[in-house]
């Protein structure tokens, strides 16, 4: 499933590409045609991430809500656009480009209230500077959960995803099944200020990167695959080199260090 740093640069690349202008709206697929119909020829006037969810709004108010889940996907085309692909759920054509969505989890049109509602569901985005962290780290510190469990819960940390807990936590030498009241507020600040750095990193590149950029001597932006992280899918750790423990943690599987992770 994509994390928060892909949602985040699918928002700022469709702002971009399509905010501001009057859209075509169709649903080839044919699921989501007639809220297509309502909203085709309206101008798109913004598109926002908020943890793993994006919100595309018209000048009218409606509001479309996407979550990607598992399976979604968009495309992006230069103008004419191809012919659809595969089941494609919604399609919007802009003055130069067009992007097809296909698979998503979520595809919907609501109102400002539902859009209102679902964000207060939602925990503290490290990519947004209006996220309210206070909320988010008195959760952690009063919780009787693991906190490899808790870094998942969308209602604590919005858009962080399996690859960066395990890294955050390896990162600062956190166990994942240390309850969330055994973590200090010195290592819930930590988790923060690690987590939004790397998200920024993650949309600056489209790629989740956890590496230093001075200990790999090369452009963040020229790692290849096996470089970028520290202990996801790792045979061993980067740190003391003993075996990397993995097991279902949330229903994902947690990579930790054992020897290094307390
Ligand atoms: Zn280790």
């Amino acid at each position: 499933m994509p994390e928060g740093h892909t949602i985040h640069r699918i928002a700022r690349d469709h702002q971009r590409w399509f905010a501001g202008q009057l859209v075509r709206v169709d649903s080839p697929q044919g699921r989501f045609a007639s809220e297509a119909q309502l909203l085709d020829g309206g101008r798109l006037e913004c598109v926002e991430a908020f943890g793993k969810h994006l919100f595309y709004q018209w000048n009218d108010l409606q509001v479309v809500h996407i979550h990607l889940g598992l399976y979604g996907k968009f495309r992006i085309h230069r103008l004419p656009a191809p012919a659809p692909r595969g089941a494609v759920r919604m399609r919007i054509v802009g003055t130069e480009r067009a992007f097809d969505l296909n698979g998503p989890h979520r595809c919907e049109r609501i109102d400002l209230q539902a859009r209102h509602r679902l964000i207060t569901r939602l925990g503290a985005d490290p990519l947004r500077p209006d996220a309210d962290w206070s909320a988010a780290a008195a959760r952690i510190q009063r919780s009787k959960a693991e906190i490899g469990r808790l870094l998942l819960d969308q209602s604590i940390i919005a858009g962080l995803g399996n690859i960066y807990r395990a890294e955050i936590l390896h990162h600062l030498r956190i166990h994942p099944q240390r309850l969330g009241r055994q973590v200090t507020a010195e290592e819930t600040q930590q988790i923060w200020e690690l987590a939004r750095r790397w998200l920024q990193i993650g949309v600056k590149y489209n790629r989740i990167i956890t590496v230093d950029a001075e200990t790999v001597s090369k452009p963040l932006g020229r790692l290849r695959a096996g470089e970028r992280l520290t202990i996801y899918k790792r045979p061993q750790c980067s740190h003391c080199h003993q075996p990397i423990s993995n097991w279902l943690q949330a229903g994902r599987t947690i990579f930790a260090c054992n020897h290094c992770q307390k």
